[in-house]
């Protein structure tokens, strides 16, 4: 059941400390929304905009969240869909869809964050890196003090 059948948006620069129900909270600055949860349990619902994940439209008017907004990690598992500033009810999640949608989750996060294995392959050891900047450091203050 949902309490809010309505988010009125408020575009922002920071998330206030304080959500207020019934209010989308957007920072195009972080690329990012929060909300209150729509079913009233008040637990924070952080959207980030990112390909992998959500992606806000403005209509002028209204906003939209693509896709539905799932809180299978929250105890109430609600789940809807911003529509206008409308909140459809997308009904609740069962255990096995609760599943597929943490599955894909993480894939789409692994894609994005993870480099190519092939990318890692060719990057220089981390061991490297640092014994490099090491003498880059030592070069460099041995040419401050003119020696
Ligand atoms: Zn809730």
């Amino acid at each position: 059941m949902l309490k809010h059948k309505h988010l009125d948006h408020q575009f922002v620069r920071h998330m206030p400390d304080k959500l207020s129900p019934g209010i989308l909270y957007i920072s195009m600055e972080y690329a990012t929304a929060s909300h209150l949860c729509c079913c009233g349990c008040g637990e924070e619902v952080v959207t980030p905009f990112a390909p992998a994940q959500w992606k806000m439209t403005f209509d002028g008017d209204a906003v939209s969240l693509h896709p539905s907004v799932g809180n299978w990690l929250l105890k109430c598992r609600s789940h809807y869909v911003l529509r206008e500033g409308r909140v459809v009810d997308a009904g609740s999640w069962s255990d096995a869809e609760i599943a597929a949608g943490i599955l894909r989750d993480g894939r789409a996060r692994a894609e994005m964050f993870d480099p190519p294995a092939r990318m890692v392959a060719h990057a220089p050891a981390p061991a490297n890196a640092s014994t490099q900047k090491r003498s880059a450091w030592a070069r460099f203050t041995a040419w401050l003090s003119g020696r």
